[in-house]
């Protein structure tokens, strides 16, 4: 049996134009590190489940993206990190929300799942959760950097509303092991400015992150509140299931739903044949994907037929 590690870092309105050469060099070199540490784990017939921990994690410590460290600020100035993961073998998950200082959200989600009989822990309860399971802790500042800053400054002096042409910077995984499992993982610092306690889509089971053996694993990135409308990324599942549309059709029809709803972003998704899609409505995604029998792509913007 072959694998299959997918990840993204986010999408947004990011054109050859506009985005420095170096700060596409930087993002470039974060996901090939990610697939660099899902892969050893892969080829060595680890689980999708470790894989996709293991390339969120590497995501979430890059600056680069809207994660872990890097993360983008609420109205006030601070971080609150959410992040799922998924098991399609049985559909366990585990997801964290509006975490303020655990340095590995897709590890407590992990350990959400693998150690309270819950689905969804939150605030400084998540985070006195994940520390009693031994996952780092670390100062709220550790997560925010100047550019961060600066970007909120921007949002605020604009009245406060999220600018959908800020790029979304999310990150996920999807991974298909030797065995046919899938799994999805996905974490982000949500959308910048947002307050009242606000919570995404990607630590909401269905919405951002899904995995079911029987269908795909999908992660997904963009204007979260559409996303949980839409239930995204159980709607792919089940069209799926159900509708028995291929992968790329049905993510597309999701995309195309999203679209409806006002919304604009991208999905990554894999099946547990091997089969690996993603799209998005946005001008780019920064996106990569590793396999056993395919070469390695790591893409940027819209490059026509890629797979
Ligand atoms: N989907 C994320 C959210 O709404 C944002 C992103 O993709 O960067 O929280």
């Amino acid at each position: 049996m072959s694998w299959t590690l997918m990840i993204h870092g986010g999408c947004g309105a990011m054109r050859p134009d506009r985005l420095p050469p170096e700060t596409e060099a930087k993002a470039r070199e974060g996901l090939n590190a990610a697939l660099d540490a899902g892969e050893a784990i892969l080829a060595a017939g680890g689980s999708a489940l470790d894989a996709v921990e293991a390339a969120a994690r590497v995501l979430e410590e890059d600056a680069s993206f809207n994660a872990g460290r890097g993360s983008v600020l609420t109205a006030d100035g601070a971080v609150e990190l959410d992040a799922a993961i998924m098991d399609g073998r049985d559909r366990r998950a585990g997801a964290v929300a509006g975490l303020r200082t655990t340095r590995a959200p897709v590890s407590a989600a992990r350990a959400a799942m693998e150690n309270s009989p819950h689905v969804l822990l939150t605030y400084e309860q998540g985070d006195a959760f994940a520390a009693a399971h031994g996952i780092e802790q670390v100062a709220n500042d550790f997560f925010i950097t100047p550019e961060r800053k600066t970007q909120l400054d921007a949002v605020m002096a604009a009245g406060g509303q999220f600018d959908t042409d800020i790029k979304f910077g999310t990150i996920g995984a999807v991974a298909v092991d030797a065995q046919g499992h899938v799994a999805a993982a996905t974490s982000t610092g949500g959308l910048t400015a947002k307050r009242w306690g606000r919570i995404g889509d990607s630590p909401l089971i269905g919405a951002g992150t899904y995995a079911d053996d029987r269908a795909c694993a999908v992660s997904a990135t963009g204007l979260g509140e559409t996303f949980i409308r839409a239930v995204a990324g159980h709607q792919l599942a089940m069209r799926l299931l159900l509708s028995g549309e291929g992968l790329q059709d049905a993510l597309d029809h999701v995309l195309a739903d999203i679209g409806a709803l006002g919304g604009t972003g991208g999905l990554i998704a894999v099946a547990p044949t091997g089969e690996a899609a993603w799209g998005f409505t946005t001008p780019g995604m920064y996106r990569a994907v590793a396999g056993s029998g395919r070469d390695r792509l790591v893409r940027v913007y819209d490059e026509g037929s890629e797979r």
